[in-house]
């Protein structure tokens, strides 16, 4: 499975769901497939997808929004692993974390990363989150619809092919823009479902 099927995959699941997806190739390449105001792209914020989703999820838990979702990357989960002591300490209801491991750092000519060697998923399990497994794209759509029926913290991890998308411009987007355009989103969202 090529990212950026995972992420078509993904983006088919999520129009209704607060997103928050890492940096590089990850954002680049869910902006391509769907550029959604629920998509809060972290550009340059390396490592800190799962800790926004987890305040996010602590800060939604009585809201009508059921489910925030993080999008990872392997290399991005390791330089800040403590996400996964911290969500299972605090365990977030409405946490849904998907790792895209593909061993390596996508951006540095792919690096190799210690995903190589170490199962992220198994950290996950020995930190309290339910962890789920996909290899292709159809595991990943049932994945997805298994964890919105569990209790979070949940770590969906799908093993991705290396190599990024060929052809998909950079975001040049404004960080301040892109979370401004989110909030409005998720205000909206908040305030629809309230009415309703
Ligand atoms: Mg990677």
């Amino acid at each position: 499975m090529r990212r950026i099927q995972a992420l078509e995959v993904l983006a088919a699941h999520t129009e209704r769901l607060p997103v928050v997806v890492t940096c590089a190739a990850s954002s680049r390449e869910l902006a391509a497939v769907a550029d959604r105001p629920n998509h809060l792209y972290l550009l340059d914020s390396m490592g800190l997808a799962g800790s926004v989703a987890t305040g996010l999820a602590l800060a939604l838990a009585g809201s009508p929004v059921p489910r925030v979702v993080a999008i990872e990357g392997d290399g991005s989960l390791l330089m800040n692993p403590n996400v996964l002591a911290t969500g299972g300490f605090l365990a977030p209801r409405k946490l849904l974390m998907v790792l895209l491991d593909n061993g390596v750092y996508g951006a540095t000519a792919n690096l190799p990363t210690h995903a190589t060697r170490v199962d992220l998923g198994r950290l996950a399990d020995a930190a309290g989150w339910r962890v789920l497994r996909a290899e292709d794209p159809d595991r990943l759509g049932d994945g997805l619809a298994e964890a919105m029926l569990l209790d979070g913290p949940v770590l969906l991890h799908a093993r991705i092919e290396v190599g990024n998308a060929p052809d998909v411009p950079k975001l040049l987007e404004d960080p301040v823009v892109i979370a401004r355009r989110f909030q409005g989103w998720l205000a909206g969202r908040h305030e629809g479902r309230s009415r309703s």
